[in-house]
C-alpha cells in the first residue's frame, strides 16, 4: 500500500486548533483518541474534527466551522439532527424516567412498528447496537439448526463479535485488519468467507458444506466496503441455496433498515429472508438495534426458548422513543422518493464532474446511500471505469486520490465519509440547493486533483 501524505492535514491543525487540542488530549486517554475506528481520519491522513452540534443537515465543530453533513452519524441521521419531533419524544420519555431493567409499553409500540414495516419480521427483540443484533442473529441461526459454519461475504460489515470480524468490511477493510488479533482461529473456522455478488461461490460452498451450515449472512444492499448492489441472480441463488439445505438467510439490515425503504432493502429486492438485524435509523439516534424474523424461530429465544440473550438496558426507554417517532415520521411523509431523486441528481453531478476532470470513477448509488469509487489512472476516451462488485474490485480503489477529494471537501465545508471504503447517507433535510452546492464544490476539488497531476 502507498504511503499517503495530506499536504492539507498541515492546514487543518492551524485551521481548527481547538479540534487539534482536543485531539491531543484524547489520544492521552482513549485509545487512538477515538471510541470506534471509523472516526479516526487515518484512511485518509490527518485529524478528526471534533464536533459540538448538529442541526438539520449540518454539523458545527468546536472551532465553529460549518459543514454540510454526508454521514449522518453513519446512517442513523435520516431525519437530520435534532430533528423537533424526535427530540419531543425523548423529552417526554425523560421527564419520566431513564431506565427500569422492566418492560415497558412502549417497546410493543416499537416492535408493532417494525413487524409492520418489515413482513418478514413476526417478532423482534430489542437489543443496543448493530453489533448484539447480528452477534444474536447468528447465535439463534446456530442455536435453532443446530450446525456451526456460518457464511459471509469479504467487505460486509456485521459489527465486532469474533465469528464476523472476518474478512469485515467498515473500519476493518479501512484499517487492512480483516482479521483483528484476539480472534481465535477456532473461531474463524467456524466462519466461510466468500466474494460477494458471486452465484457459482455460494453453490460450490453449499455443494461441499451444505448440511453443516447454519446460516449465511448479508448486508443485503453493501454499505461497509463503499456502496455495492447485488445482481438479482445472486440474491437469488443465495435464497434458494439456504432455503434448499435448511439454512437461515439472516439479512443484516443495521444499515439498509428504513433509509432504502421503508421495508429496507428486503422491499426493494422483493426477497423475504428468515432473520433481519436492525440497527442505525431503529434508534432515532440513540443506541439501539433489533433482531427479528420468523416466529418459530424466534420463539427460540430465551425465555421463549433456550438461545440465551439478554440486555440491561436493552429496549432503553429514550432509545425506544426516538425510534419509534422517527419510524412514525418516515411512514407518514414517506421520504423515499424524494431521497431518490436528490441521489440521482448527486450521483449525476458527481460522474459528470468526474468524466470532466477525466478521472475513472464508479458511481454506486442506491435511494440516499452513495459512494463514488476513486480507480487508478486515467480515463481515456470513450472508456468506461471498471465496476466494483464486490471487495476484489473494491479494494482496487484508488485511496489517495480519495483522501484528496475528502480534503478538498472539507475545506469547502462539505463533510463525506473518511474513508473510500465508507457510503455516504443523506438526510430529508438536504435541500436540491444543499445537492448542488456540494456538486459545485466536488467539481472544483475533481478540477484540481486533475490540474495537479
Ligand atoms: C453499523 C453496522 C453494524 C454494527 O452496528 P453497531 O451499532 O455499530 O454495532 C452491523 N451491520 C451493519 C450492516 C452495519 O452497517
Amino acid at each position: 500500500m502507498r504511503q499517503f501524505s495530506s499536504p492539507e492535514s498541515p492546514r487543518l491543525m492551524t485551521a481548527r486548533p481547538r479540534s487539534h487540542a482536543a485531539f491531543a488530549r484524547a489520544q492521552k486517554l482513549i485509545p487512538g483518541g477515538v471510541n470506534s475506528p471509523a472516526r479516526a481520519f487515518g484512511a485518509v491522513g490527518g485529524e478528526p474534527i471534533f464536533f459540538k452540534s448538529g442541526l438539520g443537515q449540518h454539523l458545527t465543530d468546536i472551532d465553529g466551522r460549518s459543514y454540510l453533513d454526508y454521514i449522518g452519524s453513519w446512517g442513523p441521521m435520516i431525519l437530520g439532527h435534532r430533528h423537533p419531533r424526535v427530540v419531543a419524544a425523548i423529552d417526554e420519555a425523560l421527564s419520566r424516567g431513564t431506565s427500569y431493567g422492566a418492560p415497558t409499553e412502549a417497546e410493543s409500540g416499537l416492535a408493532e412498528q417494525i413487524i409492520e414495516a418489515v413482513p418478514s419480521i413476526e417478532k423482534v427483540r430489542m437489543v443496543s447496537s448493530g453489533t448484539e443484533a447480528a452477534m444474536s442473529g447468528v447465535r439463534l441461526a446456530r442455536g435453532a439448526t443446530g450446525r456451526e459454519l456460518i457464511i459471509k461475504f469479504a467487505g460486509n460489515y456485521h459489527g465486532h463479535a469474533d465469528s464476523l470480524l472476518v474478512a469485515a468490511g467498515s473500519s476493518a477493510a479501512t484499517l487492512g485488519v480483516p482479521n483483528s488479533p484476539g480472534v481465535t482461529a477456532g473461531t474463524a473456522k467456524d466462519t466461510l468467507v466468500l466474494e460477494y455478488n458471486d452465484p457459482e461461490g455460494i453453490e460450490e460452498a453449499f455443494k461441499s458444506h451444505g448440511d453443516t451450515i447454519a446460516a449465511v449472512l448479508m448486508e443485503p444492499v453493501v454499505g461497509n466496503m463503499g456502496l455495492v448492489v447485488p445482481t438479482p441472480e445472486f440474491l437469488k441463488a443465495t435464497r434458494s441455496l439456504t432455503e434448499k439445505h435448511g439454512s437461515v438467510l439472516l439479512f443484516d439490515e443495521v444499515m439498509t433498515g428504513f433509509r432504502l425503504a421503508y421495508g429496507g432493502a428486503q422491499e426493494l429486492h422483493g426477497v423475504t429472508p428468515d432473520l433481519t438485524t436492525l440497527g442505525k435509523i431503529v434508534g432515532g439516534g440513540l443506541p439501539l438495534g433489533a433482531y427479528g424474523g420468523r416466529a418459530d424461530l424466534m420463539d427460540q429465544v430465551l425465555p421463549a426458548g433456550k438461545v440465551f440473550q439478554a440486555g440491561t438496558l436493552a429496549g432503553n426507554p429514550l432509545a425506544v422513543a426516538a425510534g419509534s417517532a422517527t419510524l412514525a415520521e418516515l411512514k407518514e411523509h414517506s421520504p423515499y422518493a424524494d431521497l431518490d431523486r436528490r441521489g440521482r441528481r448527486l450521483e449525476e453531478g458527481l460522474r459528470s464532474a468526474a468524466k470532466a476532470a477525466g478521472l475513472p470513477v464508479w458511481l454506486a448509488r442506491v435511494g440516499s446511500m452513495l459512494t463514488i469509487f476513486f480507480q487508478p489512472g486515467w480515463l481515456a476516451d470513450g472508456a468506461s471505469p471498471q465496476p466494483v462488485t464486490g471487495w476484489q474490485t473494491a479494494s482496487q480503489s484508488d485511496t489517495d486520490r480519495y483522501a484528496r477529494f475528502f480534503w478538498g471537501l472539507i475545506d469547502r465545508g462539505v463533510y463525506f465519509p473518511c474513508s473510500q471504503f465508507e457510503a455516504l447517507f443523506f438526510s430529508t433535510c438536504h435541500t436540491d440547493a444543499d445537492i448542488e452546492q456540494t456538486i459545485a464544490a466536488a467539481d472544483q476539488v475533481l478540477q484540481s486533483m486533475a490540474d495537479d497531476s
